[in-house]
């Protein structure tokens, strides 16, 4: 089995279950100390609940809010075939923000939904944030299926409704699974209720889902964070975002289209390096003296990132303070930032009907496409090429109040090679 966790995001509406559904998991998967399950007995019983499985994630997240436990950060369960790690325990306030700006990179999903309620709005608007950033692993767990009797007409039903909208959104739900997490049905253990259910049960879904592209088999890009002099060379500093480098590889920075190879890897206090790759930092050293700054990205010479300072974008805002056409702010993409104008919010996106229509602001939780223009030309990409550099944030008096994913980029005209 492989020991790297797969992340996985839990959404859906609050109190479809979502609390109850990993608390479930790691109980049924046997993640839970025996003290854990005495003491979330123990609370359960006090409120007059056998076990109530949604206080464990509370407790887990107000431990991981005051720092107590290092390990209730990682809020994990195992498959028979790999490791998950839950990216956001669920109900978070800041989840939407957490999945715009990029801070949780999702592989799969769990799309969570009460068999009594359906699908709502909230529902659809996470369904659509997963498509535009490209989870396309969704598993779909329709919850509570004791309420509706385990009845089978009302989950044929709403798996028709849910297959028609994921795939008019261009994704395919690998499984939609009919469960009960409160009573541990159809979860890790299947259920006696549906004896007309043939289909896995939750952890088998989640078990067939393919990986997604290692981000270390895409181009180098690597976002200079720093540059110091040493002797007659610089060196660059930053975090490898995608891909790999190895000594003698010849680099492209961008914007401006300098090229060098990489004379050396510093690696302070340790032998010296030979190759690097995603998610490692870094110092390079380059065999020429080109200059470099700070928001600039190492890419390979052969495949460099695009330069540009126009950009078609899918934008999310969460600020109250709507988005104006014509606005400035600050855009942050890797380590640069720059000034930039949102020159046309061209539709905003309404998720139920999944119909747009133009507008001069954009209001919170809304999607709109916009077109950007950059002071500065920009090394970016397109999100379908590189889904971790094909994306940024917006800035608003030192607030992240936007994230987008980038659509299409106009290239700049010249290079100054
Ligand atoms: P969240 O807001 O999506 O995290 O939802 P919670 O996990 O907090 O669940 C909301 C309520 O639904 C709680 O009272 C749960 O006990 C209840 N619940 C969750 N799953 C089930 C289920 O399978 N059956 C029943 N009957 N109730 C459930």
């Amino acid at each position: 089995m492989s020991d790297v966790s797969f992340p996985v995001v839990i959404v859906g509406h609050v109190d479809h279950g979502k609390s109850t559904l990993v608390g479930r998991l790691l109980h049924d998967t046997g993640a839970l100390p025996p003290a854990r399950i005495a003491a979330l007995r123990e609370q359960s019983a006090k409120r007059g609940l056998d076990l109530e499985f949604s206080f464990l994630l509370d407790s887990l997240q107000l431990e991981r809010d005051q720092g107590i436990t290092v390990d209730a950060a990682q809020v994990w369960f195992r498959g028979a075939a790999r490791r998950y790690a839950v990216l956001d325990a669920p109900g978070h306030a800041e989840f939407l923000r957490n999945m715009v700006t990029g801070a949780a990179q999702a592989e799969a999903a769990v799309l969570v939904l009460d068999a009594e309620q359906g699908l709502g709005e909230q529902t659809r608007r996470h369904v659509y944030l997963l498509s535009v950033l490209g989870v396309s692993g969704v598993v779909v767990a329709v919850n509570k299926m004791d309420r509706v009797g385990w009845s089978q007409e009302r989950f044929l039903a709403l798996e028709a409704e849910l297959r028609g909208y994921l795939s008019s959104l261009g994704l395919a739900p690998t499984h939609v699974v009919p469960l009960s997490a409160r009573h541990g049905q159809n979860v890790v253990e299947r259920g006696a209720d549906s004896p007309w259910y043939e289909g896995p049960t939750l952890i088998e879904a989640l078990d067939t889902l393919p990986p997604r592209p290692r981000p270390t088999e895409l181009p180098l890009r690597l976002p200079v964070q720093d540059v110091y002099r040493l002797g007659d060379r610089r060196v660059l500093v930053g975090r490898i975002e995608t891909g790999r480098l190895a000594l003698g590889d010849e680099l492209r920075l961008s914007p401006g289209g300098r090229q060098a190879r990489v004379l050396s890897l510093e690696n302070w206090g340790g032998p010296p390096r030979e190759a690097a790759e995603a998610g490692e930092s870094v110092a390079v050293v380059l065999d020429r003296d080109v200059f470099a700054e700070r928001g600039q990205v190492l890419g390979t010479a052969e495949n460099p990132s695009i330069e540009s300072h126009a950009l078609t974008v899918r934008l999310f805002w969460l600020d109250p303070e709507p988005l104006r056409q014509g606005e400035r702010l600050t855009l942050r993409h890797g380590t640069a930032e720059t000034r930039a104008a949102v020159e046309a919010i061209e539709a905003v996106i309404d998720v139920d009907a999944l119909t747009s229509a133009p507008a001069s602001q954009l209001e919170r939780n809304m999607v709109a496409r916009a077109r950007l223009r950059a002071r500065r030309p920009l090394a970016l990409d397109a999100h379908g090429t590189n889904p971790r550099t094909g994306r940024g944030v917006l800035v608003r008096n030192h607030r992240i109040v936007g994230g987008f994913v980038v659509e299409h980029l106009e290239p700049a005209g010249s290079n100054l090679t």
